[in-house]
Formats: C-alpha cells, structure tokens, sequence
C-alpha cells in the first residue's frame, strides 16, 4: 500500500473508534463497578484442605441413578469436590434411557421429579417408549458447582483386563474419553493406560491424574505389577465397594500391605519414587442402604490446596499434599526437619492410636513365591519379611509426632480410631484415616 494510503487508513479507522467510543458515553449504558478486594473463594491465599471423591458411578454406565442426584447426595454431605467416572465413557452428547414402569429407572426418576422439578428433568416418548435424558456434565454442573464450595472435575474409569485380571485406571480432570488400550502383561496395560492419560495431558496442557483402582478387585494386580509399572503414582489403598476385597485374604496381600511392598521395592530396589493411597467410594447404588451395598460416603481424600479448582486440586495431589480417611479428620499433617507429626480433630467421646509404618534400609527384601496345597507356586503377590511396613512407633492421643532416624526408606501413618463407621465397607469397621509415606 502506498504511504499516502496507509495514512488516510489509518486516519479513518482513528475517527471510528473515536466516534464509537463518544456513542457508548452518551449511551448511558453504565460501566461495571471497579473491581476491589479480593474474590472470596481465594480467602487469604493459605491452603486448607478440601473434601472430594474421585470414583462414582452413575447412569453413565452402571450406577444406578442421575449425576445430578449423585452430585446432590455428596455437596450436601460436606465434600468440595466430586469426580463421576464411568466405564469407558464420559458425560458427554446427546444420551436418552428407556423407563419402563417397573425398571429400576422408574424410581430412580420419580426421585429425580421430586428433586429437580419437570423443567429440568427432560422426557420424552420415542417410538412408544418413555424416554428420560441423562444430562451431560457440562450441562449439569452448572446447577450444582458453588465457587469455593463445590466442584465437579471430569473423570473416566479406564475399565479393560489382561486375559482374567481386571486393569481399572481412574483418568482425572481428562479432556476427552479415552479407549482402554492393550499390553502384553498385567504391568505393560496399566502402563499403557498411564499414558494415554500422559498423552492427552501433553496435549491439552491440562493437569490430568490417573490412579490404579482397587488392586484387588478379581485378584487383579499384584504388588510386583506395580511396583514395576514406573508410571504409577497413585493407587486405591481404599475402595468402598464390597466386592474389592481391600483386605486380602490368607493367600492374598491386602491393599494396604501392597502398599508397603511397593513402597519397599521401588526406593530399596528400583530406585523408583513413592507411591501415594486414595481412598474412594467406588459407589454405584443410590436407592438402598447398608453394609454390603455399594454406597457413597465410605472413604475419601482430604486435599491441601490454596482454592478449588481442578487444576489446583491434581497439583496438591501430585505433590502428596492429602491424606485419605473414613471418618477421622486432621487438623494437620506435617514435616518439619526429622519430625513427621500428625494433629487429629479429636470427637468427643472417641479414642485415636497413631502407628507410624515403616520399612529400615537394611531390612530384607527378599521374597518367596506363595505355594497352594500342593507346594506349587500361586500367581499372587510374594512373601515379605515382617520388617517390610512394620509398625514402628505408636502413639494414643489427638496428636503423634515420629522423629524420622534416616535410617528409614520411608514413614507413613495410619490413625485408628474406637468410633465405628456408620456405612462400613465392611462389618465392625472403625474409622481410620492415612498419610503418606514420607522419604528422610
Ligand atoms: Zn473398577
Ligand atoms: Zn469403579
């Protein structure tokens, strides 16, 4: 363009946004309020910690009620945040169900009448048969998420198996659905999974958090699968469904002896970073109560974080800033030089015991296959020795401090408290909560 041009170009475009600008003054339309103080949300910028759970089931796949009444059920029993996380899918597109007069659907939807109201709940009658809309997450959480006080991050449970064992991986604050993908091993598809989820997070940009679920569930994945699966950071020490089998039995580690395994294994062998425990609900049934039904409300995370928000919330998370509970709730955990010191909000009346777990630098780590009637070995986690995750301090109290000697791979503590939990994973459970390992 030659110069002359430009310059009368330039002299038009000036005078029309002068002119534009005169019109929106004289237009009377008010200018906002100017900003001042900060946003309540962000408080006073010191972390507190943050309720949630990261494994819920709903009419996504086979839960058996609507993500609002289930995101309804947790913010009015005290949790910040929810993530729903369906087999295989995530709440998105256009889904419709059949409600047959006697389905279980039906009273699952006279529910949801009652609670939303028929503005919101959308029917319909589609080639004779009555039709209910399952809404997607990007509708629905508008009308449950509170700023500071309740949010909804997107999930998906990786769901896929090696030949028989069961391979769940729980995908966080994802993006896009992700297919289950294949390995040649229990190990190899665990870590396959890990990094599609790694993948899409490169993509995007976006803090994302995969956890393995329920090691247990069908005798699935062994402390020897994990502790090699490199990528894995997180797992379920605490999956309230009943038929996980967190415990173990007499030829099979519990969770959380599977957690000492690995923890033993990869700082002591493999020279591979800890791994942290999650508790969560793992709940799929909404309409009838008690041990032995697979509710919400069993076991959760508590999440240090300066204000809620998804990203702040994997961050915490990443940097093992949360502890995992049934009902005992800390006031604090803390590291300070050699002390690892955990405060409990003490309820009246309940009594609390704080072990602190541990696994020396110089104990064995030598294993032996476990053997079945015969003397043949069982494709189950191995034998450790006792000093592997060995209780090494107790302490009766609100408050148990552990002085680290460094002689340690790592410390971590369990709270046990007399108070039974009132919705158990299992029959007589008292109320525990779990922090995680820390390395001297
Ligand atoms: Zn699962
Ligand atoms: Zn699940």
């Amino acid at each position: 363009m030659p110069r002359k041009l430009r310059s009368l170009v330039v002299l038009v475009v000036a005078f029309g946004a002068l002119v534009a600008a005169a019109a929106s003054r004289q237009g009377g339309r008010p200018e906002p309020a100017p900003a001042t103080g900060r946003l309540p949300i962000l408080g006073d910028g010191s972390p507190r910690f943050w309720k949630g759970n990261l494994h819920t089931h709903s009419l996504w796949s086979d839960g058996d009620d609507f993500p609002e009444m289930i995101a309804d059920w947790y913010r009015r029993h005290g949790y910040h945040f929810l993530a729903m996380t369906d087999h295989n899918v995530m709440a998105e597109g256009e889904r419709w169900l059949n409600v047959a007069g006697k389905n279980s659907r039906a009273a699952a939807l006279k529910n949801y009448l009652a609670r939303f109201g028929s503005a919101w709940v959308e029917q319909r009658v589609e080639k004779g048969k009555d039709q209910v809309r399952l809404k997607p997450l990007a509708e629905y959480r508008s009308l449950l998420e509170e700023p500071g006080k309740f949010l909804m991050v997107p999930g998906e449970e990786i769901t896929t198996r090696f030949v028989k064992a069961p391979v769940h991986v729980n995908a966080i604050n994802l993006r896009n659905a992700i297919q289950p993908t294949p390995g040649d091993s229990v190990a190899e598809t665990i870590r396959a999974n890990y990094r599609a989820v790694a993948d899409q997070r490169k993509e995007t940009g976006r803090p994302m958090l995969a956890f393995l679920n329920h090691p247990n569930f069908g005798w699935g994945v062994k402390a020897e699968d994990i502790a090699l699966a490199q990528e894995v950071r997180f797992f379920e020490v605490h999956n309230g469904h009943p038929g996980v089998r967190n415990y173990g039995d007499e030829t099979h580690a519990s969770c959380e002896r599977i957690w000492d395994i690995v923890l033993a294994q990869r700082l002591g062998q493999h020279k591979l970073p800890v791994i942290y425990g999650l508790g969560t609900d793992d709940a799929h049934r909404y309409h009838e109560w008690g041990p032995g039904k697979v509710n919400p409300g069993r076991s959760w995370i508590m999440v240090r974080a300066p204000y809620l928000s998804a990203e702040a919330i994997v961050r915490a998370i990443e940097a093992g800033d949360f502890y995992t509970s049934t009902g005992v709730t800390l006031r604090d955990v803390r590291r300070a030089g050699d002390q690892l010191t955990v405060s409990i909000r003490a309820e009246p009346g309940v009594k609390y015991r704080t072990q602190f777990v541990a696994t020396a630098r110089t104990a064995s780590l030598r294993s032996e296959p476990r053997l079945d009637a015969k003397g043949k070995p069982l494709n189950v986690t191995r034998v450790y020795s006792p000093e592997v995750g060995k209780v090494v301090a107790e302490v009766e109290g609100p408050e148990a401090t552990y002085r680290l000697t460094g002689k340690e791979l790592y410390v971590r503590a369990k709270v046990l408290s007399t108070r039974p939990h009132p919705n158990p994973y299992q029959k007589g459970d008292m109320e525990v909560a779990w922090t995680q390992p820390v390395v001297p």
